[in-house]
């Protein structure tokens, strides 16, 4: 059963308490907002339906498709997806204005299911200089804004920005209150990539003791990558037991990006020995949605990312291939169909052994294992080698050409 499906069979209180039950963790994807926002990733409007239809496949449980009052093209692509894409929550952002949150709904209502995602600074540093507001009218505008979009729906999120630099007994006044005034998930942002795995996990028990209401509301994380630890810090959140991961396509979003989708979810499904929750992504379109997502905003996606670059089922080192040929799970953890990525492959250079070759040869169709193709073997190997050396990769072009010329076919 996906979230829609869940949400309009059973009324999100339920669904809220089965979700905690199964210990379902649920993905919500921001690669079209917060993904978007990197520099240089600009999407039109077809190009993000695109984009929502693949994640739709892929299986996330959300969509945050935009911010609707920051531009016409985000109304309208958020418009164009609520009405289009169907299975997945569509969500959209809205700072804690009145405007904001009518326009957010006005771009939301073509949708089966939809969640407006409010925001609203909490730090101290944001408090002083983007705000300019004491702690207590910060709580009664996000008590207001509460208020206001459940005029709209039943379905609200509410996410302190830069909460991981927020005083922690201010942060659980600010959840117990959002939860109080009819959120149903409270956010946890790391706006800024300021946390640590060790201090991620202090302020998430911290906040499952001081806020009792987390008892009927999802707890969601949102963390990002300056620090090259938002895969990391989100996994130690859902250690902790948090019901919502947010993240992108390839680790998309503002500056150094977000937790990156593919690795967080490979990660839990590879190690489903530690972490004991269950996850409904259909993991065999990942490779096929991060090409799409790096095709659409321009963005490359480098030779070694793990689980989508094209060389991380490649291996060149001799011992490896050997121990590979022979057994698979000796050397990788993930089988690349998994993912969507094609069988492991080998690589030819001046680190390939004597079983590479030999294996590339029966490839060819040459029958190796007599003595005299043994000797053959061996001057294959020896030529393969005076070429490696003279550069970074032999392809199989070069080597087939090395084969004939000393098997004689
Ligand atoms: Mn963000």
């Amino acid at each position: 059963m996906n979230l829609g499906e869940g949400l309009k069979k059973i009324g999100v209180s339920a669904y809220i308490e089965l979700i905690k039950k199964q210990k379902r963790l649920l993905i919500s994807d921001t690669t079209l907002r917060d993904g978007e926002q990197a520099p240089g990733a600009s999407l039109d409007v077809d190009q993000k339906l695109t984009i929502a239809r693949q994640l739709g496949s892929l299986g996330v449980n959300s969509i945050e498709a935009g911010f609707p009052a920051s531009s016409k093209e985000d109304l309208e692509a958020v418009k164009l997806i609520a009405k289009e894409v169907k299975g997945p929550v569509i969500s959209a952002l809205s700072r804690c204005s009145k405007g904001d949150i009518t326009t957010a709904a006005e771009a939301l209502k073509g949708a089966r299911h939809w969640s407006i995602s409010l925001f609203l600074g909490t730090s101290p540093i944001l408090r002083k200089y983007s705000l300019n507001k004491s702690k207590e009218e910060v709580l009664a505008i996000m008590r207001d804004a509460i208020g206001y979009a459940r005029g709209f729906t039943d379905n609200i999120a509410f996410g302190a920005e830069d909460a991981t630099r927020t005083e922690p007994d201010f942060l659980y006044k600010v959840y117990n209150e959002a939860i109080d005034a009819g959120a149903r998930a409270i956010g946890f942002p790391d706006t800024v990539g300021w946390l640590i795995p060790g201090q991620a996990k202090e302020m998430i028990e911290g906040i499952k003791k001081n806020v009792p209401g987390l008892n009927r509301a999802l707890l969601a994380i949102h963390f990002h990558n300056d620090l090259g630890l938002a895969v990391a810090n989100s996994l130690a959140a859902v250690e902790c037991g948090v019901n919502v991961v947010q993240c992108t396509i390839n680790g998309l979003g503002e500056r150094a990006g977000n937790a990156s989708l593919e690795e967080l979810v490979m990660a839990i499904r590879t190690r489903k020995d530690h972490y004991k929750v269950n996850l409904n992504i259909n993991t065999k379109e990942l490779f096929k949605t991060s090409c799409l997502v790096s095709e659409l905003t321009g963005i490359a996606v480098s030779s070694n990312k793990p689980i989508v670059g094209r060389n991380v089922f490649a291996t060149e080192a001799g011992i490896h291939q050997a121990a590979l040929l022979k057994k698979e799970s000796t050397y990788v953890i993930i089988k690349p169909e998994e993912v969507g990525q094609d069988r492991t492959t080998i690589f030819l250079g001046r680190h390939s052994g004597k079983h590479a070759i030999s294996h590339k040869l029966k490839n060819f169709g040459y029958k190796m294992g007599s003595k005299d193709s043994e000797n053959q073997l061996e001057t294959v190997y020896r030529k393969f080698k005076e070429l490696a050396v003279t550069k970074k990769e032999v392809t199989e072009d070069e080597l087939a050409k090395i084969a004939r010329e000393v098997l004689n076919r």
